[in-house]
């Protein structure tokens, strides 16, 4: 049972063409794990800011034959897909074996890099995947102590709706339903878990829901940054000498653009929409900010968890049984300054949240 902070890391990504071809100014800095903001219009306004990671991935890289991000040289300032899986995947991952719950949560404005970080586009693949990767081969490894399983699934959050992405008929349906058990906690009614017994496997199904993802939102004239993306990894260790089963729950999650939202649809979707679409994002600002205040020491009266899917499904791992991880992620361009400065806000404000991880083992039955 030990109390730890919500492990905050920053990432700025390298400028896109749009910000190239309108010039753009790079305004943020990083030295060692702190970064420094500069609002571009007012020299003498700058803003620091330390987390416990902080990644430049903006400038000194090159791109090899395969596609592949590279430092431009040996122990170059740029970091890539491994680094970043060094310092947060390869914890989240000795924590699930340990028998602890993980989460992993990207945070950002869309277009920053949540979906690169989390995922990764091509040969440049990201925190998931790579985890998937190691997790079968730490099982490989310890066949001769324990027998494991990993069960996966695949959803997304919409205007407050769960759709099942390994699961064709889900979304027609309206939404799948969000329960609650004493020892449980929140789960989805329903919801598809597969099992899985190699990394390829996983690769393949993550594919699978991806596509699901787009096709969805294109029904339903909407952008997929507007929804949050969340995989399930459970994995359950049997340790057939001691007796024991170790269950955990890994939890990663590509969240909804954290830019203001403005509606495209009808005046109806508007108002749906304008009530429904970021209450969950909402309500995980809330619920931050709350469990930061608990965190120093001021009366808090309610957690509002219950006021959103996102939170419910994510409860543990904010203030509760979680070892939890944020990726920030955002723009290094003048034009986004409001949107990276409100990124490094929330951001800071993860970083008090206290977990009270413990380790999941019960006799074998
Ligand atoms: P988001 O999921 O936040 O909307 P993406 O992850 O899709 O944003 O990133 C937008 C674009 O920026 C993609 O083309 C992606 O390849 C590129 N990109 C993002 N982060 C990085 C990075 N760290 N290094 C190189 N390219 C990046
Ligand atoms: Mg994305």
């Amino acid at each position: 049972h030990s109390k730890d902070c919500v492990k905050v890391a920053v990432r700025v990504r390298p400028f896109n063409k749009r910000e190239r071809d309108a010039g753009s100014r790079c305004i943020v800095s990083m030295v060692t794990s702190s970064i420094t903001i500069q609002d571009p219009r007012e020299s003498q306004s700058r803003r620091s800011f330390c987390f416990d990671y902080a990644y430049w991935s903006h400038s000194g890289f090159t791109r090899d034959r395969g596609g592949l991000y590279v430092p431009e040289e040996p122990g170059g300032r740029y970091s890539d897909q491994d680094s970043v899986f060094q310092d947060l995947g390869e914890g989240i991952l000795e924590n699930a074996l340990q028998g602890y719950n993980a989460t992993l949560l990207a945070y950002g404005q869309t277009g920053s890099g949540k979906s690169y970080s989390m995922v990764g586009y091509g040969p440049n693949k990201g925190l998931v995947p790579k985890l998937c990767d190691r997790l079968f081969q730490a099982i490989r490894e310890n066949q001769d102590t324990r027998q494991c399983q990993v069960f996966f699934s695949m959803l997304e959050i919409y205007n407050e709706q769960v759709v099942d992405l390994l699961s064709r008929g889900s979304r027609t349906l309206g939404g799948l339903r969000v329960r609650e058990e004493q020892q449980r906690g929140f789960y989805v009614e329903g919801l598809r878990t597969v099992p899985c017994d190699s990394a390829p496997q996983v690769e393949q199904l993550m594919e699978q829901g991806t596509r699901t993802r787009t096709t969805a939102a294109t029904h339903m004239n909407a952008n997929s940054s507007r929804s949050h993306m969340l995989i399930i990894l459970q994995l359950k260790q049997i340790f057939s000498k001691e007796s024991i089963t170790k269950q955990s729950n890994i939890n990663l999650v590509d969240l909804a653009g954290s830019e203001r939202q403005r509606s495209s649809g009808s005046e109806a979707d508007r108002l749906k929409e304008g009530t429904a679409i970021n209450l969950s994002l909402t309500t995980l600002g809330n619920v931050i900010s709350s469990l930061a205040d608990v965190a120093v020491g001021k009366k808090v009266v309610h957690i509002p968890y219950r006021d959103s899917v996102l939170t419910k499904l994510l409860q543990s791992a904010l203030g509760g049984n979680s070892r939890t991880v944020m990726i920030a992620t955002l723009s290094p361009a003048d034009i986004c300054y409001e949107e990276s400065l409100s990124t490094l806000r929330y951001a800071e404000r993860a970083k008090r949240i206290q977990n009270r991880a413990v380790v999941n083992e019960s006799p074998t039955e």
